[in-house]
C-alpha cells in the first residue's frame, strides 16, 4: 500500500511510447491517489497493469469533459486525491484537462503538476534546431483556419513546433512548399521513444522527395527551423 497523498488535483505525465519513461514520483502518485481520471481506460489500464497500480479509473475525455469537471471537483472537496492523465505525454498539451484545471484554480483547489514526457519537448531537444526560443502550435488545423495558420508560420522568426497525423504530413509539406519564398529546414520526429524512432531532417523539397516513396506511419512532431538556408 502506498501512503495517501493530500486531496488535490495531480497532473501526471505518462510515456509517449516507451513504458519505462515514467518517473518514480509519477508511479508513486498514481498508486497513492483515490481516483485516476484518464482519456481511455484501456490505454491507461495497460500502464497501470505494467506498474502494478490498482487505483480506480474514471473516464475523462474531450467528449465528456464538461460533465466530469463538477464530479471530479466534488470528489476533491470530499477529501479525495485525483490524478489526471492522458493517453500519452503531458495532460493539457494537445490533450484534455484545461476546463478541470481552470475550475480547480477558481475553487482554490491545489493543482500539483509533475514534470514528465511530452513529445514536442523530446523532439526539439534532439533536433539540432535553435531551441533558445520556440513556439509550440499544437495540431495543424485541417479545415477552417488552415490557410491563415500556414501563412502565420512564414511570418514567425523563431523555431516552430507542431503536431500532425501521419496521413496529413505530406499534405502539410506540399502546402507549405507552395507558399514559402525562402527555403528552410524541417525536422520530422517520428515514433519518439519507440522501436522505429526516426528524425528526418532536411529542406522541405528534399524531405518531400524522400517521402514520396513511403507510406507514413506512426506519430509525428514537425519542427521548422526559420533560419534561412
Ligand atoms: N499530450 C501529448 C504530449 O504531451 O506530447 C500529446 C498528445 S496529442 C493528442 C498526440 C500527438 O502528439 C500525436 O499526433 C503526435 O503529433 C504527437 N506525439 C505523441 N507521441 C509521439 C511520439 N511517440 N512520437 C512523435 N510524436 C508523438
Amino acid at each position: 500500500m502506498s501512503e495517501k497523498v493530500r486531496p488535490a488535483l495531480y497532473i501526471v505525465p505518462t510515456p509517449i511510447g516507451n513504458m519505462d519513461d515514467m518517473t518514480f514520483r509519477a508511479v508513486r502518485i498514481l498508486k497513492s491517489v483515490d481516483i485516476i481520471a484518464c482519456e481511455d481506460t484501456r490505454v491507461t489500464g495497460k500502464l497501470l497493469f505494467y506498474y502494478k497500480i490498482n487505483t480506480p479509473m474514471v473516464s475523462y475525455h474531450e467528449y465528456n469533459e464538461s460533465q466530469k469537471v463538477d464530479f471530479l471537483v466534488n470528489e476533491i472537496f470530499r477529501g479525495k486525491a485525483v490524478a489526471l492523465v492522458s493517453d500519452a505525454g503531458t495532460p493539457l498539451i494537445s490533450d484534455p484537462g484545461f476546463p478541470l484545471v481552470r475550475k480547480c484554480r477558481e475553487e482554490r483547489i491545489d493543482v500539483i503538476a509533475l514534470p514528465g514526457a511530452s513529445a514536442f519537448v523530446t523532439a526539439i531537444s534532439a533536433s539540432g534546431f535553435p531551441s533558445h526560443q520556440f513556439k509550440f502550435l499544437g495540431f495543424v488545423p485541417n479545415g477552417r483556419g488552415r490557410k491563415k495558420f500556414l501563412e502565420s508560420l512564414l511570418e514567425e522568426d523563431c523555431t516552430l513546433i507542431m503536431y500532425e497525423s501521419p496521413n496529413r504530413v505530406k499534405r502539410f509539406l506540399k502546402d507549405l512548399n507552395k507558399m514559402k519564398e525562402d527555403d528552410f529546414r524541417i525536422c520530422l520526429a517520428r515514433e519518439l521513444t519507440k522501436k522505429f524512432e526516426e528524425y528526418i531532417i532536411d529542406t522541405i523539397e528534399n524531405i518531400q522527395t524522400k517521402l514520396n516513396e513511403l507510406t507514413l506511419k506512426g506519430e509525428f512532431v514537425i519542427i521548422i527551423d526559420k533560419n534561412k538556408k
